[in-house]
């Protein structure tokens, strides 16, 4: 690293110790700065990379709540506010055990640049707890959303700050979320939280949007070599929203889908997944993927290793961060994978996003690949803020035209720096300049 980004990297490590995944996200944006820095030193000289880099604002509270045998449980509540150049602050709650400060301020980062990328006036924020709601309850899941609003309530709205879902929280948890800050609020705003449900404000395509756009800019990056998705043999892991949507665009397009995984294994289905069948298991039973090698013949459940050990020509990490290190992406490359499309949040590790650019495969950051998310949220909120409601091919259409300007605009950012095809460089580049241009605008505040 060059002076000026070192300085301040190191200032970041001192400033948050411990906190390894959100030195990570910021390391891996200001390598990729550097080229950027140094043809505009004005950035570093107005101070920008060390503001970028320190939150807004940060929020940690006490979420205190009854189980179902009455007794007291505490779990701890974040909302990190990281910048609000472009506009409200905008991200996902993530409810799972491994939740901690470091973890929320990386994805807060993430999302910063993420949401530039996008286009829509959106700023960067995340928050959520180390509530974990598997084995829990409805009625726990519920008391454990009105307190955790309770509280945050007193940080949102919709032009303040406008959460929505990461892992853990979907439309059962925003549902109850929602009715408690209403309570709270006397007031209907329905912008204050996306990922609605369709009957009180929800948007069509967003569901699906964070897989389908993360297949969809696998698509736009083959079709940069005159390829396609069609006949390519995709591994996927998760078995999320994220997982299930990547799988359902990726076999309209064409492909086959033969992998998902959670927490106790993956499961290889080489004639394609059965789409039906996991969604039964996954959306309508919240069980696990054993459930599925049950019930489909043919499948198979593995515990041992992880699902990039299956060859693939395509790979979609769509289950969490790290899950894809340098020794996966040696076996990925050797066994012939020419395309990574991150549907998660910073899924591969330093080492293996080194090892993708250095053989030169079509690799895609998540904070590109996966903006389809967020991006379809920002239209749920202009949906709301203007009392309408889009039909599917409406949504979808307009969810395909930012995944495109995305992808473009990596391509040409890439290019001006003179890294051709380098999706990462392309992706902070673009998004930081955009944010940039907009503080410098605003003044020192
Ligand atoms: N949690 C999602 C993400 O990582 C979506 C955030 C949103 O829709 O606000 O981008």
């Amino acid at each position: 690293m060059t002076n000026v980004v070192e300085k301040v990297y190191e200032q970041v490590v001192e400033r948050n110790r411990g906190e390894a995944e959100f030195h990570q996200a910021v390391r891996e944006v200001l390598e990729s700065l550097e080229p950027v820095i140094s043809k505009h030193p004005h950035y570093a000289e107005a101070g920008l990379l060390e503001r970028i880099v320190e939150p807004e604002r940060q929020i940690m509270f006490r979420v205190p709540w009854v189980d179902d045998n009455g007794q007291v449980q505490v779990n701890r509540g974040f909302r990190v506010e990281f910048n609000s150049a472009l506009g409200p602050y905008k991200g996902g709650l993530r409810f799972h055990p491994s939740v901690n400060v470091g973890i929320i301020k990386f994805l807060g980062f993430e999302q910063i640049f993420k949401n530039a990328l996008t286009n829509q006036a959106i700023g960067g924020g995340k928050g959520g707890s180390d509530f974990d709601p598997h084995g829990k309850s409805d009625l726990e899941v519920m008391r454990f959303c009105q307190s955790f609003m309770t509280e945050l309530s007193r940080h949102i709205g919709p032009s303040t700050d406008v959460p929505a879902g990461d892992i853990g929280v979907g439309g059962r948890e925003i549902g109850y979320m929602f009715g408690q800050y209403k309570r709270l609020k006397n007031s209907y705003d329905a912008g204050v939280l996306t990922g609605k449900g369709l009957a009180w404000g929800g948007s069509l395509v967003r569901t699906e949007a964070t897989g389908y756009g993360t297949v969809l800019f696998a698509q736009s990056m083959l079709a940069t070599k005159g390829q396609s998705l069609e006949g390519k043999r995709v591994t996927v892991s998760g078995a999320g929203n994220v997982a299930i949507y990547a799988i359902e665009k990726a076999q309209a397009l064409g492909a086959t889908c033969i992998t998902f995984s959670d927490s106790s294994g993956y499961v290889v289905d080489e004639a394609g997944v059965d789409l039906e069948l996991l969604k039964q298991v996954k959306e309508v039973e919240r069980g696990r993927v054993a459930d599925y090698v049950e019930r489909r013949p043919g499948a198979r459940l593995v515990t041992e290793g992880r699902v990039w050990d299956v060859p693939c020509d395509v790979a979609l990490p769509c289950a969490t961060q790290n899950e894809l290190d340098g020794n996966n992406a040696a076996t990925l490359l050797r066994q012939g994978c020419g395309v990574v499309a991150e549907g998660a949040n910073m899924p591969s590790t330093p080492e293996a996003i080194e090892a993708f650019q250095q053989a030169g495969i079509l690799y895609a950051p998540g904070k590109a690949s996966n903006a389809g998310g967020v991006a379809t949220s920002a239209l749920e909120m202009e949906q709301n803020a203007s009392r309408t409601r889009w039909d599917f091919e409406t949504a979808e259409a307009k969810l395909t035209d930012i995944m495109t300007d995305i992808h473009d605009s990596c391509v040409v950012t890439a290019e001006e720096y003179g890294r051709p095809g380098d999706y990462v460089l392309g992706a902070n580049a673009a998004g930081f300049t955009r944010v940039a241009d907009v503080m410098l605008a605003h003044g020192i505040v």
